[in-house]
């Protein structure tokens, strides 16, 4: 279950755009992207100004880098899902989105139970959730048509929890899921559609990046 340990904020100034992986703090004066928008290290000014004329392979190479950062997937487990998505039936870069799309800590986030996905990584690792009845704490796994998950009734003491049920009612959720407010449960109603994806993702890149 490895993972990123680096700085979050330093990734949005590489890709050159907002990823939004701090919850709220993305929407505060506070969002680092928003006083530096140049990619960060010595030369990062230069090389933001050197974005503008990239090659294929460059932009292959950030779509690819830009998808892995917003699901929070190292380069391994990414390829490992490149492959999966090929052996399936339909399109490739479709199939890749969804498999994504389908990662628990994905499904918490678009839940509204996280403000983030790496707070959602965070929180299924501690256990939190219980998916179709049983606990599971990896955030990796992925969900398929008429999976369920809930809050642990143990964390439901907690205070972040206890508040959760309000400030979920506020965050809007895909059609793809359903949700229950009340008693912080959800379910996966089928895979997502493409325009239900984040749409500034180019899958066609990616595949092109993994053909080559
Ligand atoms: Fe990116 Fe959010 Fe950090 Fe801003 S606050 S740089 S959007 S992770």
């Amino acid at each position: 279950m490895a993972k990123y340990i680096g700085p979050v904020c330093k990734l949005c100034r590489r890709e050159g755009e907002k990823l939004f992986l701090k919850g709220e703090r993305c929407f505060s004066p506070k969002c680092s992207f928003d006083k530096r928008d140049y990619a960060p290290g010595q030369h990062g000014r230069n090389m933001s100004r050197r974005r503008k004329r990239e090659s294929d392979y460059g932009r292959q190479l950030r779509a690819k880098q830009r998808a892995r950062r917003v699901y929070g997937v190292l380069e391994r487990q990414f390829s490992r899902y490149f492959k999966v998505a090929s052996q399936r039936r339909g399109l490739t870069g479709l199939n890749l989105l969804q498999i994504l799309e389908s990662r628990l800590d994905n499904v918490v986030y678009r839940l509204g139970f996280a403000s983030s996905r790496p707070e959602a990584r965070l929180m299924v690792t501690h256990g939190h959730f219980i998916v179709n009845g049983r606990r599971t704490d990896i955030p990796s796994m992925l969900l398929k048509d008429g999976d369920e998950l809930s809050v642990r009734e143990g964390s439901r003491k907690l205070t972040y929890f206890k508040n959760l049920g309000d400030v979920v009612e506020k965050r809007s959720v895909p059609a793809w899921l359903e949700r229950d407010a009340k008693t912080l449960a959800g379910k996966v109603g089928r895979l997502p559609e493409r325009p239900e994806i984040d749409g500034s993702l180019n899958e066609q890149l990616i595949v092109e990046y993994y053909s080559r």
